[in-house]
């Protein structure tokens, strides 16, 4: 028997199997002397089966085949729905179909037999009779929380949705772009809610770029869908242990999950009854897996939903260009765009959306941490008893120590990246590898014993904020109490919910953060939010910076000033305020308006006199080699291997360059960029190219192997 043709990828292989397996089945078979876990992909009755297996090259032309361990057969085969998003995300992101479909699996499965399977199944049904017994006996608890009564523009959105639902063919995706605080969840909640209503079989997908946002959404869902039963709503994320994940996971492939939540791995999830995906602040750079397969969950969101039947809603304050490009309305003779755009300008309560101040910190005295008028507007908030937030995207307290005398810093002896220094305990950590060492008694070339932070991280500014605050009373005469948010901070499981909690509650007057606090929180009593230093990013080599900039700072603008009438009741409105060095920046005029649509037609503008995306279709080839030379040189023949191959002619090959951080842990690194205005003939080029590189990544004699991976749709370059 033959191994089913796979271009290149080489991990489709054959086994035998006495009855005939349906497509989709989970088995386990052996691979040389281990035995692996693997999913059924196609059947020949009357030859056996073949069975997909993890990654492993194999050469199984004509050799007799093993037969299938064992059978999984007491779960049901993934469908075909779930194939084809698998088979389609390893081909256009160039990785092994196994890889892929083993990633996409719980991990637990690979334990498991189907005994074992068939325990949990019938744990999970009993469960879910034993509630739904109690809940006909008792007195109709759970109490299921009521949906709230929309706003005109939920209701015009709601509307538009079921229209495209129900209008007969496939439903285009939707965006919906509504102001931070326009109450997008709720339209979530109660789109979720109409889908589910419409067929007692249908399932929805709701996808949260972080995982620390999911704790919340996840209470709201429970509560809102407690009479869908236990065990209707689960969630799908990588900080849930491996019983949790196969438990949540056996819900969707059943069925019995009505609702999956999930961060950027959930789109992988068995959902035969898929009717609706909800992908909540579709912009969030974090839908991009950044390693193994780089998928962009947002964009297989798409595809699976267009594929499935499924409505697809993307929601943000501030949409991806991408998106937003998709979504234009029809222009002269210029067609409209494929999705749906729905709008949701207004804040709920008729909340106005805070007032943007720019300070123009080359009027400042030189050195200036805060200005004297955000000082000011600080004291008086915390004075009413409002909470103020200090956003600064970089955590430790200093990005580099430095000698005083000679010309020493804190470099990383294995990355071409500073240590930044950690005061807490007083260490040098890189973030890119992770050295760390205690911080040297004195410069280590010198002897000088005066070495001294340069620059600011966030544990910095809380401690520079305390000392700024430290006469300043607060209504009951207790101190200002300052607290930070980032990932230092959070480390500890649980330590963020009760530092949030901590916020939520009023214990909090100020809070100091990195991006983790500015996004999706429904902060109640924050009115007013200061970036003390975003410049970094309007003069950043990559093309996407200035889009997230202007996303981030939307986003935190978004966490000021939510409750419109305990704000009115204070007589006080919200403010954001930027400290910059360039406050005429055409960014920060647009952020002034909250005008997305003018920043929006402003980086399109550019971007399609500079065919970019989304006007043109990208993909990085990185190599990591022991020298640079080595890493550009794999690169460079590489590119001239292309020459001739199918879609070459279409696509722009730039020449290899060094990453923005060349070294990480002693590994050069470069990479080369592809461009094409045809999506197809970049992914044709890149399937052909794919042996070639295998073949070349032999580097020159003593250099060792050169690593390499493709990047497709890269979000930075
Ligand atoms: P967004 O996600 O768009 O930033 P949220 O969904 O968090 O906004 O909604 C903002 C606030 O408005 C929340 O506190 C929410 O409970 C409230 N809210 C949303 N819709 C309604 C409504 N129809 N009636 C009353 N309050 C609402
Ligand atoms: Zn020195
Ligand atoms: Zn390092």
């Amino acid at each position: 028997m033959q191994t089913p043709a796979h271009a290149g990828l080489g991990d489709l292989l054959s086994y035998a199997h006495t009855a005939d397996l349906p497509a989709g089945t989970l088995v386990r078979v052996p691979l040389g002397r281990r035995e692996v876990l693997g999913v059924v992909w196609g059947s020949r009755a009357a030859e056996g089966g073949q069975a997909l297996l993890d990654g492993s090259l194999a050469d199984a032309d004509g050799v007799l085949l093993r037969p299938v361990s064992a059978a999984l057969d007491a779960l049901p085969p993934l469908d075909a729905h779930w194939r084809a998003l698998v088979a389609f995300a390893a081909r256009y992101y160039q990785r092994g179909l196994g890889e892929l479909a083993l990633a996409a699996l719980p991990p637990q499965l690979r334990e498991l037999d189907s005994t074992q399977l068939a325990r949990r199944l019938k744990r999970r049904d009993r469960k879910a009779q034993l509630a739904a017994a109690s809940e006909d006996g008792a007195a109709r608890a759970p109490a299921c929380e009521a949906a709230l009564a929309p706003s005109p523009e939920q209701s015009a959105v709601l509307a538009a949705l079921e229209a495209e639902r129900t209008q007969g063919q496939a439903p285009r995706p939707a965006l919906l772009f509504g102001s931070t605080g326009s109450g997008k969840t709720e339209v979530y909640l109660q789109a979720v809610a109409r889908c589910l209503a419409a067929d007692p079989a249908a399932q929805a997908l709701v996808m949260v770029p972080e995982i620390n946002l999911t704790p919340q959404l996840e209470a709201r869902f429970r509560t809102r869908f407690a009479a869908l039963g236990e065990g209707a709503v689960v969630a799908l994320h990588s900080g849930m242990t491996n019983p949790q994940r196969l438990q949540s996971w056996l819900a969707a492939l059943t069925g019995q999950a009505r609702i999956v939540l999930g961060t950027r791995m959930a789109v992988f999830a068995p959902l035969p009854g898929l009717r609706l995906i909800v992908v909540d602040e579709e912009h969030d750079p974090s839908y991009k897996q950044q390693e193994g397969a780089r998928y962009s969950a947002r964009d297989l969101a798409i595809w699976r939903g267009q594929r499935q039947g499924a409505q697809v809603l993307l929601g943000s304050a501030t949409p991806s260009l991408e998106s937003w490009h998709h979504s234009r309305p029809a222009e002269g003779e210029a067609p409209a765009g494929r999705y749906l755009r729905l709008h949701m300008p207004s804040r709920i309560g008729a909340g106005e959306l805070p007032r943007v101040r720019l300070v123009d910190m080359q009027q400042q005295p030189p050195k200036t941490l805060i200005s004297a008028g955000l000082l000011e507007a600080m004291t008086q908030r915390i004075a009413r008893g409002e909470q103020c937030m200090v956003f600064l995207n970089r955590r430790g307290y200093a990005p580099v120590l430095a000698c005083t005398d000679c010309d020493w810093k804190s470099e990383c002896p294995h990355c071409s990246a500073f240590r930044v220094f950690h005061k807490i305990d007083r260490t040098l950590r890189c973030h890119h590898c992770g050295f760390t060492e205690r911080v040297p008694r004195a410069c280590p070339t010198c002897g000088n014993p005066d070495i001294a932070p340069v620059g600011r991280g966030t544990e910095r500014l809380e401690e520079q904020l305390a000392a700024l605050f430290a006469d300043i009373r607060r209504p009951d005469g207790g101190a200002v109490r300052i607290a930070r948010i980032d990932a230092d901070s959070t480390r500890h499981e649980g330590a963020l919910e009760a530092q949030l909690a901590q916020v939520h509650s009023g214990e909090v007057d100020v809070l100091v953060g990195t991006q983790m606090i500015a996004k999706g929180h429904d902060f109640r009593r924050i009115t007013l939010v200061a970036a003390v230093n975003p410049d970094s990013a309007l003069f950043s080599s990559d093309f996407r910076a200035p889009e997230r900039l202007f996303g981030l700072l939307m986003q935190s603008a978004g966490r000021a000033g939510r409750d419109s009438a305990w704000l009115a009741a204070q007589g006080s409105r919200a403010e954001m305020w930027i400290q910059s060095f360039h406050p005429q920046h055409p960014l920060f005029e647009a952020l002034r308006g909250h005008d997305y649509p003018r920043f929006a037609a402003q980086q399109l503008k550019e971007r399609e006199a500079a065919a970019m995306p989304p006007f043109a279709f990208q993909a990085l080839v990185r190599a990591d080699a022991r020298t640079q030379e080595a890493a550009q040189a794999f690169l460079n023949a590489a590119g001239d291997a292309a020459e001739g191959l199918p879609g070459a002619d279409e696509v722009m090959r730039y020449p290899a360059v060094p990453l923005a951080v060349q070294r990480v842990a002693n590994v050069e690194r470069a990479q080369m960029l592809l461009e094409s205005g045809s999506r197809a003939a970049l992914q044709r080029l890149l399937a052909a190219w794919q042996p070639v590189l295998q073949e070349l990544r032999r580097g020159p004699a003593g250099q060792g192997l050169i690593r390499w991976l493709v990047d497709v749709d890269p979000q930075s370059i």
